[in-house]
């Protein structure tokens, strides 16, 4: 097993990576002599709720699968269970499941009796990779995506990857499309990597998949442990992309998941930047292309979208980085060098997505 340390004020947490049965002992030692909550859906729970048995209240608390629980009346939910089971303030409440689950549970955990530490066991690669480590936490809301939310940091996380060997092929793409986000960000070397590397990543070859997954949960928590509260600039480089991508899940409801959407804001960002003259075209081209090559889509067209900019550049003004004087968007000088721009203007903005493909 290895143990990524994530340590900041207001939080210090290990990330461990190995097999969920060898982080029994840990879990028990939390847990002493109480059953503890339990939040997962459905699929997953039947796959790999069995793992947790021992350690688990017997009836877990549900919600549904994906996106379609990250909204007011799961959380209402979740609160109203943990009622019944008569959860005491301080439990630990284990959530077992993707982005989706640790969204929703860990915002229910960061209210119930005004905060339940949580444990995370993410069962997917993008929340192994990413949604698991950092404390965000949210609901949709009022059409717009992770409106309602809260910091709350883990207890603990335990990513195993074996755990994604039950994924299906869509999930693992879209989760793909966050571990080449890392590259993007500040690290070449690592897309490089990615291109050499993405087939075993996805396929299984589980050498591939594990050093992607300890190499992701590294840049996550050296780039949030840098800036806790997304307060410096720092941080909010993790949302490259996601300014697109957002609009586009917001838009095209369950049609698309969120790695895809984010890998169409990947190209988005790529093409937006080299478009004003920040960075190179050949740039965009090969992020476009390696995208492309692992199986996500990587246009407006291919999510639906094309010709829908007046909603695309609404919904991105809307945005929680969005300043009076436009979105904040993050764009690229290069592979491996995001920044921030603040007050992007909406017409410039509204032209580009109106020519893009
Ligand atoms: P998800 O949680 O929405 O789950 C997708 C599907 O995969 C579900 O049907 C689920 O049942 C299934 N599934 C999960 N694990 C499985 C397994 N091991 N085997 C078989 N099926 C499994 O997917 P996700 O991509 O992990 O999460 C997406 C969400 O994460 C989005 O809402 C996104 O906004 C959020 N997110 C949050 C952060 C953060 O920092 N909090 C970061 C990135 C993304």
């Amino acid at each position: 097993m290895t143990s990524v340390r994530v340590a900041h004020a207001g939080a210090d947490y290990e990330v461990v990576i190995g097999e969920l049965a060898e982080a029994l002992p840990s879990l028990r030692s939390i847990a002493g002599e109480r059953r503890l909550p339990l939040i997962s859906d459905g699929r997953v729970l039947a796959l790999h709720g069995e793992k947790l048995a021992a350690i688990a209240v017997p009836d877990p608390i549900l919600v549904p699968e994906g996106e379609a629980a990250k909204n007011w009346v799961t959380l209402q939910h979740i609160v109203e269970q943990l009622a019944r089971l008569q959860v005491k303030r301080g439990t630990p409440i284990l959530l077992l499941g993707g982005g989706s689950v640790g969204d929703v549970g860990g915002l229910a955990a960061s209210l119930f009796k005004r905060g339940c530490p949580a444990v995370h066991i993410p069962t997917t690669l993008l929340a192994q990779v990413d949604s698991a480590i950092g404390g965000k936490t949210a609901i949709d809301a009022a059409g717009q995506k992770n409106l309602v939310g809260a910091f709350h940091h883990p207890l603990l996380v335990f990513a195993d990857p074996a755990l994604l060997e039950t994924l299906d092929d869509r999930q693992l793409r879209s989760g793909y499309a966050e571990v080449v986000k890392y590259g993007l960000i500040d690290d070449p070397a690592f897309f490089a990597w990615c291109e050499a590397n993405w087939a075993g990543v996805i396929d299984c070859d589980p050498a591939a998949r594990l050093a992607a997954v300890e190499h992701c949960i590294r840049a996550k928590a050296r780039i949030v442990a840098s800036d806790p509260d997304d307060s410096t600039g720092h941080r909010v480089l993790l949302n490259l992309g996601h300014t697109f991508g957002h609009a586009i899940e917001a838009l095209a409801g369950e049609a698309v998941v969120h790695g895809e959407a984010v890998a169409v804001g990947l190209c988005l960002a790529f093409q937006f930047s080299a478009n004003l003259g920040l960075s190179p075209a050949e740039d965009f081209q090969r992020v476009r292309d390696h995208l492309a090559t692992a199986g996500l889509p990587v246009s407006l067209r291919d999510v639906g979208l094309r010709g829908r900019t007046a909603d695309l550049v609404e919904l991105m003004g809307q945005d929680k980085k969005a300043g009076a004087t436009g979105p904040a968007l993050v764009l690229v000088r290069g592979i491996g060098q995001a920044f921030l721009k603040r007050g992007v203007d909406p017409g410039l903005l509204a032209r580009f997505l109106g020519g893009a493909d």
